[in-house]
């Protein structure tokens, strides 16, 4: 009998590694993941985020649960800043498409789950919008107001956070520090750390997206959504909550500062965060300007599923800096575990190799340690286990992995890394505004029977035609 090995998580919540046990023994395993906000393409870094709540639920079906996944669609009420002031982003993003903004919803929300698919990322059993839960949301806020939580201002419902001896724990936010110093406009706001519940639309103007409450015509809070969906699906207090590590101070304090008002719990048993996807050194954001979304590296010739790979060779609790440098390792690293994988024979009569499983159980239920899990497929693939044990053994590792190894077939039209490295010396050349070396390079790849085209997200290599 293999030992069993418990699951240890790390919560958020109690800053500490915690033994996973289900709240409904039996039952399905209650995950809420925040999901994205449907006014712009996901860039490669809220990825790696749905990346690490992949390998969790992976994770979590390896142990022999069954896991019941919602996550929410922002497409309403995520204003520019978190602060509660701003625009709202769909509004926003309307305006520099000349879309509406309910099109631009269905637009991204569409893209979205096509890079899902395309990186191999399990579907959600639930992906609600925001939109579509207002009765919901309003009838939570209702509650809140009965309660005492709430109070008004000229431009919409607040929560009260100073009727909360602790709230802000998640974070260990000092409150009391914030009050002090008091750097930020807190406007109209009783506490710094207020926020919206619902927010009114602004008097003589229309929006796109907005409601009847019994606040006023307007259109609700971010946060409110999430607390609202979570507990329709999920209950008052469920299993998992995930979201990326900026949703500790701000997003996650009030999700349970919302739910503790209403019904006592602190809506989840352990509560995870994703550390950020870092591009020159910096965080990765949508919102400064250009970013790297899935289709550009498509576009330059990677698949999808080498960005996985990269993900999987870092720890979800470390940052991890983006550099085409590791994302051409994680290629080379995928494409070498793809054929070697490819070139184990099958046996249908052979099963994995019950001590390699246990390693590997121990290792992914050390806190989803995928780098050590990795490191093991990749001892296994070396090491002399006869071919077809190898070959069932990494299997069974790829139903965490999700890179799809038993389902690869060679393409013929990859794009060699020597020419994606072309390419992108000659993007750096034109950076450099260095032309003449750019031509230079465009013409070698050009010779190699390539070409490269401009493109919004940055340029594209493809096979030459002519
Ligand atoms: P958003 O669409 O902005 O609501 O974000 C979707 C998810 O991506 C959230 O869980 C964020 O916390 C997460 N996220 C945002 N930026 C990054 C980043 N640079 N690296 C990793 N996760 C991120
Ligand atoms: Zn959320």
């Amino acid at each position: 009998m293999p030992v069993h090995v418990p699951l240890l998580l790390y919560d958020n919540y109690t800053r500490s590694l915690r033994p996973f046990a289900p709240l409904a023994p039996g039952g399905p395993v209650g995950l809420y993941t925040c999901g994205p906000t449907v006014y712009d393409y996901q860039h490669i870094g809220n990825y790696r985020t749905f990346l690490f709540e992949d390998v969790l639920r992976r994770v979590l079906q390896w142990n022999g649960y069954r896991v019941l996944h919602v996550m929410n669609v922002t497409d309403v009420g995520h204003l520019t800043s978190d602060a509660d002031t701003g625009e709202d982003k769909m509004e926003k993003g309307a305006r520099r498409t000349g879309k509406s903004a309910w099109e631009i919803a269905a637009l991204y929300t569409q893209a979205f789950r096509d890079d899902i698919a395309a990186l191999r990322i399990l579907p959600p059993d639930v992906l609600s919008r925001a939109t579509d839960h207002i009765p919901d949301q309003i009838a939570f806020i209702a509650d809140l107001e009965r309660g005492g939580y709430t109070y008004r201002t000229s431009d919409g419902l607040y929560f009260d956070t100073s009727r909360q001896a602790d709230y802000g724990y998640l974070a260990r936010l000092d409150r009391a520090g914030l009050e002090a110093g008091k750097r930020v406009d807190v406007g109209e706001k009783r506490n710094a750390t207020d926020f919206a519940l619902w927010k009114l639309s602004p008097p003589g103007s229309t929006r796109q997206m907005e409601w009847d409450s019994p606040w006023g015509r307007g259109f609700p809070g971010w946060h409110i959504e999430c607390s609202a969906m979570a507990q329709r699906y999920l209950g008052d207090f469920f299993d998992i909550h995930c979201g990326g590590e900026d949703h500790i101070p701000v997003h996650h304090a009030n999700e349970i500062a919302q739910t503790e008002a209403r019904v006592g719990t602190r809506l989840a048993n352990f509560w995870m965060h994703g550390y950020f996807l870092l591009q020159n050194d910096a965080k990765m954001a949508k919102s400064a300007g250009e970013f790297l979304r899935i289709g550009a590296l498509v576009e330059r010739g990677y698949d999808p599923l080498a960005f996985r790979y990269l993900c999987l060779t870092a720890h979800y609790r470390t940052q991890l800096n983006f550099t085409w440098d590791a994302l051409d390792a994680a290629a080379m690293g995928l494409a070498r575990m793809r054929s070697g994988f490819r070139a184990l024979p099958a046996d249908a009569s052979v099963t994995a190799d019950g001590d390699a499983i246990a390693r590997f159980t121990g290792h992914v239920n050390d806190d989803l340690n995928t780098p050590r899990a990795l490191a093991l497929a990749w001892e296994t693939l070396r090491g002399d286990m006869p071919e077809p044990v190898k070959r069932a053994t990494i299997a069974r590792f790829d139903d965490v992995f999700g890179l799809g190894l038993a389902s690869w077939r060679p393409v013929e039209e990859e794009v060699p890394a020597d020419i994606r490295a072309l390419a992108r010396a000659r993007a750096d050349a034109r950076k450099a505004k260095n032309w003449a070396e750019a031509d230079r390079l465009r013409a070698a790849v050009h010779d190699a029977g390539w070409e490269i085209e401009d493109t919004p997200g940055g340029y594209a290599v493809k096979r030459r035609v002519s």
